[in-house]
């Protein structure tokens, strides 16, 4: 710390960015997400980054997703929308281990959140992309961009390793772990001061996603959708686990306390 590019958000800052509805809102104006996540394997990633975009603001939520995980997901959510139509960002990778099956998804111009395995599909991206890896993730993001770094030089400079790979991909890398790191390819970096370790969990880190792709839905850029879904995702982290354990689905039912917290 202490380089003029790193900062830390405040809670004034988060406040001053997060999207709230004006009397005039509709729900298209408030942001339509497309969410693609989930297989056969994974479900529950859908119903965790489909529930979280619908928790952290979205006017809507349309899943494309395999049969069996859109019936879960519109059990859990039935305010969420089946299938295809007009979005204004959308969220790709949360459970998904095979990247061809999301790649013509990965290739349309509206803001996305490339997540998991999807990250390294970067250089398709038809329009501005902000991508969530934890740090095994971005070994081969970066080897994706040609820049060789093991799990274990990431992890010992994260901060230098985030701002490397969003300079070699021109995306902003949002690098997840024991501190989360945002960076941007113009090389500012916000570290994220909220969180807890707790966080540590199956599922969490698709939570995270859906959050990103709501803020982005809701016209923030993507250095600043990430930064804010950092911050919101580790206070939701915080209320939920209280000093003792948490899981993935407490996190999401924390996310409207969250904001709460910053929204007054
Ligand atoms: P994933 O790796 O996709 O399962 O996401 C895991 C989530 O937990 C991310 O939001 C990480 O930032 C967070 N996380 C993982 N380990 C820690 C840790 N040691 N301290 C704080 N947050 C963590
Ligand atoms: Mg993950």
């Amino acid at each position: 710390l202490g380089a003029p590019d790193v900062e830390a958000l405040e809670a004034d800052d988060v406040a001053a960015l997060l999207p709230a509805p004006g009397p005039e809102s509709d729900k298209y104006q408030r942001g339509v997400v497309g969410v693609v996540a989930g297989s056969d394997e994974y479900p529950g990633a859908a119903v965790l980054c489909a529930g979280a975009a619908v928790r952290s603001g979205a006017g809507m939520v349309r899943y494309v997703g395999p049969d069996h995980a859109t019936y879960r997901v519109l059990a859990r959510w039935p305010e969420a929308v089946a299938g295809e139509g007009r979005v204004q960002a959308r969220v790709i990778g949360p459970g998904i281990p095979e990247l061809d099956a999301v790649l013509d998804q990965v290739a349309r111009p509206e803001p996305v959140v490339l997540d998991a395995t999807a990250a390294t599909a970067y250089a398709r991206a038809g329009g501005p992309a902000l991508l969530t890896p934890h740090a095994g993730e971005l070994v081969r993001v970066l080897a994706a961009a040609g820049v060789e770094a093991t799990r274990e030089q990431v992890e010992a400079r994260r901060l230098h390793w985030a701002r490397e790979a969003a300079r070699a991909t021109g995306c902003v890398v949002l690098l997840k772990g024991s501190t989360t790191v945002v960076a941007a390819p113009d090389g500012r970096v916000r570290v994220n001061p909220t969180g807890t370790p707790w966080l540590a969990t199956a599922g969490s880190g698709d939570v995270l996603a859906g959050v990103a792709g709501a803020l982005l839905a809701g016209g923030l850029p993507p250095f600043d959708a990430g930064s804010v879904a950092a911050w919101l995702h580790g206070l939701a982290g915080r209320l939920a686990a209280d000093g003792a354990s948490t899981s993935a689905s407490a996190v999401l039912d924390a996310l409207p306390a969250a904001l709460r917290a910053v929204l007054r």
